[in-house]
């Protein structure tokens, strides 16, 4: 038993020396395990006890386990202190300044189609234009026979679309086709609904609500039966119309040339060639000039070597189309021009592939033109 007595005080003067001397947290485990540990001094003096007489073994447990839960002890004070000391000075080097601005994430940014419609729609407005928005859905009698499209009409056939089946006896619009819009029973029987081929009908809905004189463009999305590479089944138009007494050719030259050039940030040449739509009379085509090569490249992605991109239909209103819109033709006329936001998109910021505009990955716009 003294034997016992004289291993304890050993045991306890040098784990007391030791763990004053331990330096950090790590090595006050290290510690543990020397005394502690499965094969630590003091576990091995417990198993001893077996060796011991019976009568000597109540008394010898007893003060190994008090021996034990004093180094328990005095390990987890010790422990304290440290952890305490070390955490002092992991905030004395890695401290934070809550007053720098955060790292953020990217922001948000209009999609290049709205972007460009923004662009567009303000230049416009500078030179006196208001905004008029119309229904994606729209009836056959806004979308096509207004526009001196009706049933018959070959040009329907290059708007082909996405029809509702809601008014199927509506089907045949015959008996309206050579009614004229605003006569009776027109209406009614053309009230076929459909998506809108084109921003167009908005200039019936927006005459008939606010008369002449008019000055308006018209941003939206469009719908056609078409899906390659180059056409999507959805875009996006923007559609402009002026109504005034004694409008002439040269306005919507002019003002076409304007937006031209103020939407690409320079002068560029530009033509105009003759073309056809039911809804203006005469029809023209507006062409600028490459926006890529100037024309000074005959292997032009872009251009295809023409140095001309076209950019926009338009024309005078047809005197069918002003009385559609119940203005009266023979004291106003007008102009009205279409253009493809989409494509004015892909010209100004080198998009080559017009699926890039729809397929939500935005790789493409961050890192490059190859993503
Ligand atoms: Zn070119």
């Amino acid at each position: 038993m003294s034997d016992l007595k004289t291993q304890v005080e050993e045991v306890r003067g040098s784990f007391n020396s030791a763990i004053e001397s331990v330096p950090t947290t790590d090595a006050l485990q290290e510690l543990r395990v020397r005394y502690l540990g499965k094969k630590g001094v003091l576990t091995s003096l417990l198993k001893s006890l077996g060796g011991l007489p019976p009568e000597e073994r109540p008394l010898a447990g007893e003060t190994l386990n008090s021996l034990r839960d004093e180094l328990e002890k005095k390990f987890e004070s010790r422990k304290l202190a440290l952890l305490g000391a070390e955490n002092e000075a992991a905030e004395a080097t890695d401290w934070v300044d809550v007053t720098l601005p955060s790292r953020g994430r990217p922001w948000g940014a209009f999609h290049p189609v709205a972007q460009t419609m923004h662009e567009i729609v303000s230049i416009m407005q500078g030179l006196g234009y208001s905004v008029v928005l119309g229904p994606e859905i729209e009836e056959d009698y806004y979308n096509f026979e207004c526009l001196n499209m009706p049933s018959w009409h070959p040009a329907r056939d290059m708007q082909d679309t996405f029809y509702f089946p809601d008014f199927p006896d509506a089907d045949a619009g015959s008996g309206a086709a050579d009614t004229a819009p605003g006569a009776p029973g027109a209406e009614k029987s053309s009230k076929r609904r459909l998506l809108r081929t084109h921003t167009s009908p908005v200039e019936i809905r927006a005459m008939r609500r606010y008369g002449a004189p008019l000055r308006i463009v018209c941003p939206g999305k469009v719908y056609r039966r078409d899906n390659d590479p180059t056409h999507s089944p959805m875009f996006n138009q923007l559609e402009g119309l002026l109504v005034d007494e004694g409008v002439s050719f040269s306005v919507l030259k002019g003002s076409l040339i304007e937006l031209m050039n103020g939407f690409f940030g320079r002068e560029l040449k530009s033509r105009f060639r003759a073309s056809y739509f039911p809804f203006t009379e005469p029809s023209m085509e507006l062409d600028i000039e490459c926006v890529e090569c100037g024309g000074k490249n005959p292997n032009c992605r872009i251009c295809k070597g023409t140095g001309w991109l076209e950019v926009c239909g338009m024309g005078m209103t047809h005197p069918f189309v002003i009385r559609a819109g119940g203005i009266d033709p023979e004291k106003y006329n007008g102009f009205a021009f279409g253009m493809g936001l989409d494509r004015m998109a892909m010209l100004k910021y080198g998009i080559n592939d017009l699926r890039y505009l729809f397929n939500g990955n935005v790789s493409y716009f961050l890192s490059g033109r190859d993503a």
